[in-house]
């Protein structure tokens, strides 16, 4: 678990510039974290259909969930890579502003369960939040919608499956400061929809006037359903 983030640690020391995952040192744009080679890999949604799911579905995701997306999701899941997520809110931070679709009062980042976020050391979609407001200039609020069960990951399971697991997961705390307010939430993968509508069914029991999702990825190239 910790082999990656030792490696990396000590190579950023000797190459506080490189390439997350080309490990390529020389490149333009070194400020973004990832070479335009390896860039050029990811299948970023055109204008349009962020707009048509912005409109039919009230969200959006930035990239494909191709094979470089999955090697890069599972690398801050399960490889202690927290960094690879700090490089992708980046780049959905700039992603986020070009769309120009709506502007939220807070960002939430999904939360996971304080055993599961204690055993891999930080929440992967905190970390994409935090670079989002950087860039946005719009704050994240971390305390307030919490796991208040660990579910077993999605992965794998069906539809109603997943609807099942992930049903009554989250709660909000001290709903008075979210009355009222456009929200956006974000996760790192939109497969069947299941947790992100989840989060909004619960925040928007607690008073949230609009609530939206952003997500690093998504499985479907087409308009969500
Ligand atoms: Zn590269």
């Amino acid at each position: 678990m910790l082999f990656c983030n030792i490696i990396e640690k000590i190579l950023s020391v000797i190459y506080p510039d490189k390439c997350v995952l080309c490990h390529k040192i020389n490149f333009e744009n070194k400020e973004s974290g990832i070479c335009d080679e390896c860039f050029k890999k990811f299948i970023v949604f055109d204008d349009e259909i962020c707009k048509r799911n912005f409109m039919e579905n009230n969200g959006f995701s930035m990239f494909l969930y191709n094979s470089e997306i999955r090697d890069i999701i599972h690398k801050f899941k399960y490889n202690d890579c927290g960094h690879y997520a700090r490089v992708m809110g980046m780049k959905m931070g700039e992603f986020f502003i070009k769309q120009n679709l709506f502007c939220p009062d807070f960002i939430i980042p999904v939360p996971i369960h304080w055993r599961r976020k204690m055993k891999r050391g930080y929440n992967q979609t905190e970390i994409m939040a935090k670079e989002i407001s950087k860039i946005c200039g719009i704050p994240v609020v971390n305390n307030l919608l919490i796991r208040k069960r660990n579910t077993v990951p999605q992965f794998g399971l069906n539809r109603e499956m997943r609807i099942k697991n992930i049903e009554g997961a989250f709660a909000v705390k001290d709903s008075g400061s979210l009355e009222g307010k456009d929200v956006v939430i974000i996760d790192d993968i939109y497969t069947t929809g299941t947790t992100l509508n989840e989060c909004i069914k619960v925040i928007k029991s607690a008073g949230v006037k609009n609530a939206y999702y952003f997500t690093l990825s998504s499985t479907e190239s087409f308009i969500h359903k």
